[in-house]
């Protein structure tokens, strides 16, 4: 039997199509504002206070990526050379470069081999008398153990960093992502959850003088009242007043979108937990704690299973495909001797599939079959 229909793409072509209007509006209202801000204006502010009042938290400051987001906060906590971070050793570039752009160590953990977020035991055995900040990371569909890793941090005196930039609206224990930290972040670029056409990011935090921080740092160290007057050495990490007029229409939208998300997950999980004989092991199934920015199987032969899937017309893609203590920029800052065989074994067996919320149940279905159909074929004779 074949079918003429479409590929499905991983990444679609049409992320805004049907917020094609309000975007733009956005760019036209702003374009048009007599004001003539086009950073950090009422709109920056405005949509800050939404999330503030979302997550029920001391303070939210807009900046330029989730990137600049990580690096704000370890700079605004006084992280620097000398100090070491307890990071992932599997997740994206960022959980290592933003620590090793303050000048400090990151320290790679290993991560659970089931849910790919960092294993608080091995965070454990990593804490030295340097150690001053552990930085976990929500990845592509389970957040960390915060709970573990909120009394490790405090039976060590370290500060929390979450790594929240994928996982805007999940909820664990009842307590937003993001809120976890002494501060969190979440991104904004266009393949997250929530994510829109640019650049953008948000620090989340319910300390009041690392706000204060932030807020200075994210703009050339500036204190809001007296331009040029400099008291710390900043970034430019400013935010966008169309991206904020944009995500502020669209917001009512998000639980919709997050909920549509969740459901693809769900069926997927569902109707891939009998695969585990298979070499094909799902997410765990169950609500809590749960992100849907991408939706990642671990396969024994992964690449295998994306050729599969490709003849038959979904496409699928591999984040990531190497630990990060393995990539060349950041191997000479791994420990000597150390070793990471769940973060090595993930970046061989992961493989994301669709899961953007246009997707029509006939889509996820095809996704489906092809996954199940893989599972059914034999394994070609070794
Ligand atoms: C995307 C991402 C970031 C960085 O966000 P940007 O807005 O792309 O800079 C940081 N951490 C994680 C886990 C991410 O997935």
């Amino acid at each position: 039997m074949t079918t003429t229909t479409a590929m499905i793409p991983f990444f679609p072509p049409d992320l805004f199509e049907d917020d094609r209007d309000l975007l733009l509006d956005a760019v036209h209202e702003v374009a048009t504002d007599p004001v003539q801000k086009f950073i950090l204006g009422e709109r920056t502010a405005r949509f800050e206070d939404l999330l503030r009042t979302d997550l029920d938290t001391e303070d939210v400051i807009a900046c330029g990526s989730g990137t600049t987001a990580l690096s704000l906060i370890l700079r605004a906590m006084g992280i620097t050379a000398g100090d070491e971070v307890i990071v992932p050793a599997f997740g994206c570039a960022p959980l290592a470069n933003t620590v090793l752009g303050v000048g400090a160590t990151p320290v790679f953990a290993d991560i659970d081999p089931h849910t790919l977020v960092i294993d608080p035991e091995a965070a454990e055995a990593l804490i030295t008398p340097r150690t001053k900040a552990l930085m976990p990371a929500h990845m592509f569909s389970v957040m960390a153990d915060m709970p573990r890793l909120r009394a490790l941090a405090d039976r060590h005196g370290l500060r929390l960093i979450e790594d929240s930039a994928v996982a805007q609206g999940a909820v664990l224990d009842g307590r937003p992502a993001g809120t976890w930290g002494d501060a969190g972040v979440f991104s904004f670029v266009q393949v997250k959850s929530f994510g829109g056409p640019g650049e953008g990011g948000v620090v989340v935090t319910g300390d009041p003088e690392l706000a204060r921080t932030v807020r200075m740092l994210r703009n050339h160290g500036q204190d809001g009242a007296h331009r040029f007057r400099h008291h710390l050495i900043g970034l430019n990490s400013r935010f966008d007043e169309v991206l904020a007029a944009f995500q502020l229409r669209r917001h009512p939208g998000l639980a919709r979108r997050l909920a549509r998300r969740a459901e693809i997950a769900a069926h997927y999980t569902d109707r891939f937990t009998p695969l585990a004989a298979e070499g094909v092991t799902p997410p765990p199934p169950g609500t809590n704690g749960r992100c849907y920015y991408v939706y990642t199987l671990l396969a024994e032969r992964r690449d295998e299973l994306k050729r599969h899937l490709a003849a038959h017309g979904a496409d699928s893609h591999v984040y990531y495909p190497q630990a990060l203590p393995h990539q060349p920029a950041f191997a000479p800052a791994a420990r000597p001797g150390g070793s990471w065989p769940n973060a090595e074994r993930a970046a061989r067996q992961c493989l994301s599939l669709p899961v953007y919320p246009h997707l029509t149940d006939a889509q996820v279905e095809r996704v489906t079959e092809a996954v199940l159909g893989f599972a059914a074929a034999p394994a070609p004779v070794a």
